[in-house]
C-alpha cells in the first residue's frame, strides 16, 4: 500500500492482488510491469517475483486499519478482475470494502465482462454502494469502447472512465450511466502521442452529458514539461463523495481480526493456497 500515491486522481493504493498479463494495446508501456520487474530476484522485496500474479492475503484487511478517509485506487499494480485470481478472492477483497466504508474506492479494470458477470450475480452486495466506483479502461474503438457497453450493463451505482492512454479519436460514444470521466495521454519512453481534438471532444461530450472530466496529462517522454492544462485551464472534476463515519479503533481491528479468521477458512482451499504461495 502507497498512502500517497503519484497518481493525479487518487489518495492511497491498496494492492491485495500483484502482478497481471497484458491484454489489449493500452497495456503496451504498462507501468505497473515496469516497476515491478525491476525488483525481480530481490529477496525479500514485494516484486521479488516480479510481475508474475500472486494473491497478497496480508494486505486484505488494511483498509480498515487506515484512520482518515482515502479515495483508494483498488490494485493500481493488477488487475482485479484478471483470469486467474478465484471469484472467493475477489469476493473477499469486496467484503472489505463494503465494511471500511469510510473510504471511497476506484476500481478499474480491463476485464469489463468479468466485472459485469460478478456484479450481476456474487457481487451483488458491493454493485450499489456508493463508495465503491467500478471502471473500465478506455484506449481506443476496438478494445476500449466495448468496455464501456459491459459497464452499462453492470448494475453499478457509480462507473467511471479512466480514458488513458488515449490513442485514437474516440468518435462519440455513449456516456449514458457514467458518472466520471478521467481522459490522459501515455508518458515515459516510447510515449505514443495524443491529439488535442480527442480530449476536445471527450471533453465537450461530457459537458453535453452533464459528466464531470478530469484531465489527467498530455503525458509523452518527459510529462512534466506538457502539463495537465486543456484549452488554457485545468480539469480536476470528480463525482460526489459520500462521507462516512469512522468506527472506533477498537472496533476497527476487531472487524479486521474477524475478517481475517473468515478468509483463512476460504484460503486453505487448495487453488488459493496454490497462488498465494
Ligand atoms: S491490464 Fe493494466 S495492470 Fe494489467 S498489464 Fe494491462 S495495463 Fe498492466
Amino acid at each position: 500500500m502507497s498512502l500517497n500515491s503519484h497518481i493525479e486522481w487518487t489518495d492511497a493504493t491498496w494492492n491485495p492482488v500483484r502482478g497481471c498479463t497484458k491484454i489489449s494495446p493500452g497495456c503496451k508501456h504498462c507501468y505497473a510491469e515496469t516497476f515491478a520487474e525491476r525488483f525481480r530476484g530481490v529477496k525479500g522485496h514485494p516484486y521479488e517475483q516480479g510481475f508474475d500474479l500472486r494473491l497478497v492475503p496480508e494486505k486484505l484487511t488494511e483498509p480498515l486499519l487506515w484512520r482518515s478517509p482515502k479515495l483508494v485506487f483498488v490494485n493500481s499494480m493488477s488487475d482485479l478482475f484478471h483470469e486467474d485470481v478465484p471469484d472467493e478472492y475477489i469476493e473477499m477483497v469486496c467484503r472489505v470494502m463494503v465494511t471500511a466504508n469510510w473510504h471511497t474506492y476506484q476500481v478499474l479494470t480491463k476485464r469489463s465482462a468479468r466485472l459485469r458477470d460478478m456484479l450481476r450475480g456474487r457481487l451483488r452486495f458491493a454493485a450499489g454502494r456508493e463508495h465503491i466506483w467500478w471502471g473500465v479502461s478506455v484506449e481506443d474503438k476496438k478494445y476500449g469502447l466495448p468496455r464501456i457497453g459491459d459497464l452499462q450493463e453492470a448494475p453499478a451505482r457509480v462507473r467511471f472512465l479512466s480514458i488513458e492512454p488515449l490513442l485514437e479519436d474516440l468518435g462519440a460514444f455513449n456516456l449514458s450511466g457514467i458518472s466520471w470521466a478521467i481522459v490522459g495521454g501515455e508518458s515515459g519512453a516510447g510515449a505514443r502521442p495524443m491529439r488535442e481534438e480527442w480530449v476536445v471532444s471527450i471533453r465537450d461530450q461530457c459537458r453535453i452529458s452533464r459528466v464531470p472530466f478530469f484531465f489527467k496529462q498530455w503525458g509523452g517522454v518527459r510529462k512534466k514539461k506538457h502539463g495537465r492544462r486543456l484549452q488554457g485551464r485545468t480539469y480536476d472534476e470528480y463525482p460526489e463523495r459520500i462521507m462516512s463515519p469512522i468506527p472506533e479503533r477498537a472496533k476497527c481491528l476487531a472487524y479486521a481480526e474477524k475478517m481475517l479468521e473468515s478468509f483463512r477458512q476460504v484460503l486453505d482451499g487448495d487453488s488459493l493456497v496454490q497462488i498465494t504461495a
